[in-house]
């Protein structure tokens, strides 16, 4: 039975905004110790810390608004001219504009004068760190992106890790978490009444693992009419190969060409109520629905449906061998942060950086070679002939710098916007970037004891908002520690994308529509969502959503993953035509940079073109 809002906790005294937990504590001193590392003589309150805030976070109100009017036809009027004059401007502080700035002065010397401006109140962009303090400890969680995926990396990449300090194998070794899939119990499907009918929690069981369980007895369990289970076990009981008879050539071309969804209908009969469990199952790792995916995209990404081809098996869920920090890649951002502004944070390195106070009223100081300005929209970047002048809006006053060179380290979308005089074919290419929205919601919970009592650490939840949920613990690198037999205060990652309307077709305006419901959806919304949850899920472990919720952080991203290139919606373009290619094109003094321009969801992406655009540079 649906829940009233008061009997969720809807109206508990949890941080809401610009909340620090357990302030008291805090105050008397008594949060985490952090030694060797700078601590003190931040300019910043730790109520106004950024790491800290909760709420709407990710694109947080404030940091949107300017470059929408943009978008809008609207206009700012002209910057105070500012006695400011850089080698370098960087238009985003991602991971992509600061290594932008790294490799700057690699090639122009560490004099180089730089300042990166950044929309946000935090830098980082999509490696955002979300940092609760709860009985005397610092509990960490990841905001944006957090894997390493290391065996892809550059040489490129691989230099900047080790000037860094920061070393792959070492974060893979320690990780511990698992995406939920490492409770007693393994993996879990969590089925809500709301969409289902019944609350049900299915442990040992992973609809891409059907080569370990049971699935005739798991099926039996889900609480779906007996037509879907029937089709479900008849599927996962199938061994053939349905493309008999082709070479391997035309067999590949046939699964780019076919949607995932459509080719479980038409080779294993499944029908709508059996689809649906597979429709949100690639929220999190491709951005979009099934019905988006190719099937040779659905099946490589360990979605069921391999045994349609031959092979002896539905599919084995492996572990996805990645390095990650305790904040995912935001102590990466840190890292490269205190590299170009050590000032921030004396004494930071790859062992301590987790554990980092960062003073943030050094990132912006006159008289250091790099400057960071935070709450900053770029709204013009225009050459000059010698340079560049760029106007930027902070606190409503706009505001007018020169440099000699410029780095567009920003979503590519906005650079129409910004360069208004940019090539037309180049201003096209860059609208054709629309990125694919993401939800991480971070919720602090006493204590994983309701879990640990049903034997699992996080579980699928096919009919809900965030397709996944699992506790965030188990990462002791970068100084900080959180085992998983700790059963003190731990955050809950909520993970996965709003789905579009089912009636919206092509997949970008799947995106733009997923991007509309994100924003129009209100904090309270997202949170009577992990709340209901919660009480459904593990209320029945002794969870009690009222007392134990401590805070929630709902990271949305309406710009998320780089719109990299899917089989059923994108031609193929010769080389050098693609549009990430032709937006990427130098423009005098200003060139192009972030993942958007490897067309490329990857931090280590972000990196290489960073390198690429500041080597174009006159
Ligand atoms: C939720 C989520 C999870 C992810 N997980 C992973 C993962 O696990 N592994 C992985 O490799 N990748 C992951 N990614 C992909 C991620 O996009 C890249 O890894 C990388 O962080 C992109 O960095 P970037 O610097 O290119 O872009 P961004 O991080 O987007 O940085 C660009 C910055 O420019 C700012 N900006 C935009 N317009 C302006 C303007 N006009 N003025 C000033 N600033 C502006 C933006 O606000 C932003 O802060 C994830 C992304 C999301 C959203």
């Amino acid at each position: 039975m649906k829940k009233s809002d008061r009997e969720l906790g809807m109206g508990s005294d949890i941080s809401r905004r610009d909340f620090i937990h357990d302030a008291g504590l805090t105050a008397l001193g008594l949060s985490l110790p952090i030694s060797g590392v700078a601590a003190a003589g931040s300019g910043t309150s730790d109520a106004d810390y950024p790491p800290t805030r909760t709420g709407l976070r990710g694109s947080h109100p404030g940091a949107f608004e300017v470059a929408h009017t943009l978008r809008d036809g609207g206009a700012f009027p002209a910057g105070r001219k500012l006695n400011e004059d850089y080698d370098l401007v960087v238009v985003g502080a991602g991971i992509s504009g600061l290594a932008a700035a790294h490799y700057y002065r690699k090639r122009f010397g560490k004099d180089a004068r730089i300042l990166l401006l950044e929309n946000h109140d935090d830098f980082g962009g999509h490696a955002k760190r979300n940092e609760f303090h709860q009985s005397g400890q610092m509990r960490l969680s990841m905001g944006g992106t957090h894997n390493l995926e290391h065996w892809l990396f550059s040489d490129t990449v691989k230099s900047l890790m080790a000037e860094l300090g920061v070393d792959v194998n070492e974060l893979q070794r320690k990780r511990e978490f698992a995406y939920g899939r490492n409770g007693e119990k393994g993996p879990a499907l969590w089925f809500d009444e709301q969409t289902y009918g019944e609350n049900k929690l299915i442990t040992n069981c992973s609809l891409g693992d059907g080569a370990n369980q049971d699935m005739d007895a798991l099926i039996d369990e889900f609480p779906l009419g007996e037509v879907a289970r029937s089709q479900l076990k008849h599927f996962y009981a199938m061994r053939t190969n349905v493309l008999k008879g082709k070479s391997d050539e035309q067999a590949q071309a046939y699964l780019k060409s076919i949607s995932y969804p459509d080719f479980l209908r038409q080779h294993a009969g499944l029908g709508e109520e059996a689809l649906q469990l597979f429709d949100s199952m690639e929220l999190g790792g491709w951005g979009v629905d099934a019905r988006a995916l190719s099937a040779s995209e659905g099946l490589s990404a360990g979605m069921p449906g391999l045994h349609l081809l031959g092979n002896d098996s539905p599919g084995k869920e492996s572990d996805y061998p990645v390095a990650m920090f305790p904040d995912g890649n935001a102590s990466l951002a840190r890292l490269q942060v205190h590299s170009l502004i050590p000032n921030v944070a004396p004494g930071t390195n790859a062992g301590n950086v987790a554990l980092a106070k960062f003073d943030y009223s050094a990132l912006d100081r006159p008289d250091a070679a790099v400057r960071l300005r935070l709450n900053s929209t770029v709204i013009n970047a225009s050459n000059t002939g010698s340079g560049v002048t760029v106007s930027y809006i902070n606190q409503g006053q706009s505001y007018q710098i020169t440099s000699r060179h410029c780095v567009m380290a920003c979503y590519h979308v906005v650079i129409p916007h910004l360069c208004p005089d940019l090539p037309k074919e180049q201003k096209t290419a860059l609208k054709y970037q629309v990125k694919r929205p993401l939800l991480l919601t971070s919720v602090l919970v006493k204590s994983s004891k309701a879990m640990d009592k049903l034997g699992i650490t996080g579980a699928r939840c096919p009919g809900r908002m965030h397709d996944d949920v699992y506790l965030f613990k188990g990462i002791n690198t970068a100084g900080y520690r959180h085992d998983f037999a700790d059963d003190g205060p731990v955050p809950l990652v909520f993970w996965g994308a709003i789905s579009p309307p089912k009636d919206v077709v092509h997949v970008k305006d799947q995106y733009r529509a997923s991007r509309t419901k994100m924003l129009a959806l209100r904090f309270e919304d997202y949170e009577r969502e992990v709340r209901t949850v919660l009480d459904g899920m593990l209320g029945p472990a002794g969870f009690d959503v009222k007392r134990d919720v401590l805070a929630i952080t709902v990271n949305r991203w309406p710009h998320g993953y780089s719109h990299d290139y899917l089989d059923l919606w994108n031609p193929h373009w010769p080389e050098g035509e693609a549009p990430h290619q032709i937006a990427s094109r130098p423009y005098a003094n200003i060139t192009m940079a972030n993942s958007d321009a490897g067309a490329n969801a990857y931090t280590h992406v972000a990196i290489d073109e960073a390198f690429r655009a500041v080597n174009e540079l006159p």
